[in-house]
């Protein structure tokens, strides 16, 4: 075994042995170290940090049958209705959707959420989100095109676990001051810990990759506790998703947003330092157990010169989001116009000069 060297935790220097203090001293920063301190410092920032995540496996509850469905044939995606209802276009993308004879079951979710904004609540959510906005093409705004939003249950698989979490931060405390000659600053390192452990419940992630996580996102959160033991009679006169990323695709979603609202709460502690720099993150977690929803949407995306636009809701609360195209003739007129208002005061102030 060689001879234990000891670096500066301050400023990474060797250190020395002073015998007059009885502790380890670094000669450039001039700060003094126990070797007890040295050790316990090492060893933490050697330790290679741990990521674990369990989730059992998703067993479900059984497949709903008796669905028709219809295939995207621009996007590829599937969307169910339980009754003759027919759908025309895809929810998704705007493209034509076509009749899959293939009588296919689709997995049975734990619960519902059923709709409780109506159409016409969404509608006009949808006209005042339009309102007020010039530039939009006049397609968009038409009664037409409103009338075609909607109703779709959008999978969800729901992860809740039990947590544990350590975080190590490098942190710092610097103080300035002078004196008639010199400036001064002191700074003082911390190596900054927090352990902690929490519970996770119902953390959402898209079962669908037609529905872009970020629209999704953007409305929730959905109330899980006022989810329903599914019953096919929800479902009459909606559309219904496929999904098509399964429990365990998903979890990597998961196991990074159980991650980040730990890192969240351990960070949230670390109070009093002027710096602070995450340096690692452990994650534990155990019994996992994951549920498949089916969360209410009311959409409505619109193809606009080979873009898809999406307005989406949240048909529990109403929280929406969307995006809007500019009509670049519009713009121009509108431009054009301003050019001419301009170009008219020019003219009159030059007659009056
Ligand atoms: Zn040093
Ligand atoms: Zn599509």
């Amino acid at each position: 075994m060689g001879v234990q060297e000891f670096k500066c935790p301050g400023c990474g220097a060797k250190l020395k042995w002073d015998a007059a203090e009885q502790k380890m001293k670094c000669d450039y920063c001039d700060n003094t170290y126990d070797i007890a301190t040295l050790e316990e410092f090492e060893q933490e920032e050697n330790s290679a940090p741990v990521e674990e995540y369990a989730w059992d496996p998703y067993n479900a509850p059984g497949e709903v049958t008796g669905l028709k469905t219809y295939i995207c044939q621009s996007c590829g995606g599937a969307i169910t209705v339980s009754d003759d209802s027919a759908a025309t276009s895809c929810p998704y993308c705007d493209s034509p959707v076509v009749l899959n004879n293939n009588v296919t079951g689709m997995l049975q979710p734990d619960l519902i959420i059923p709709f409780t904004k109506t159409k016409e609540e969404a509608q006009n959510a949808l006209r005042k989100f339009c309102k007020g906005k010039p530039l939009l093409p006049p397609t968009f705004v038409s009664e037409h095109r409103i009338e075609e939003i909607k109703g779709l249950y959008v999978p969800f698989w729901l992860y809740d676990c039990d947590a544990a979490g350590k975080m190590r931060f490098d942190a710092t405390k610097v103080k300035k001051w002078s004196t008639d000659d010199f400036d001064y600053t002191r700074t003082e390192h911390y190596m900054v810990i927090r352990e902690g452990e929490a519970g996770f419940a119902d953390v959402p992630v898209n079962g669908s990759d037609k529905m872009e996580a970020r629209y999704m996102e953007a409305i929730e959160p959905f109330d899980v506790s006022a989810g329903k033991h599914f019953q096919q009679a929800y479902l009459s006169g909606f559309l219904a998703d496929k999904y098509n990323v399964d429990s365990v695709a998903a979890q990597p979603r998961a196991n990074e947003r159980v991650k980040n609202g730990m890192q969240e709460l351990l960070r949230n502690t670390v109070v009093g330092y002027d710096t602070v720099n995450t340096k690692t993150t452990n994650m534990q977690l155990n019994t996992g157990k994951i549920r498949y929803a089916m969360l209410p949407v009311w959409v409505l995306s619109t193809n606009y010169r080979g873009k898809i636009y999406k307005f989406a809701m949240n048909a529990q609360t109403g929280k929406f989001v969307g995006e809007l195209p500019v009509s670049w003739r519009k713009f121009w007129t509108i431009f054009a116009a301003i050019s001419v208002g301009v170009g008219i005061i020019g003219t009159l102030l030059q007659l009056f000069m």
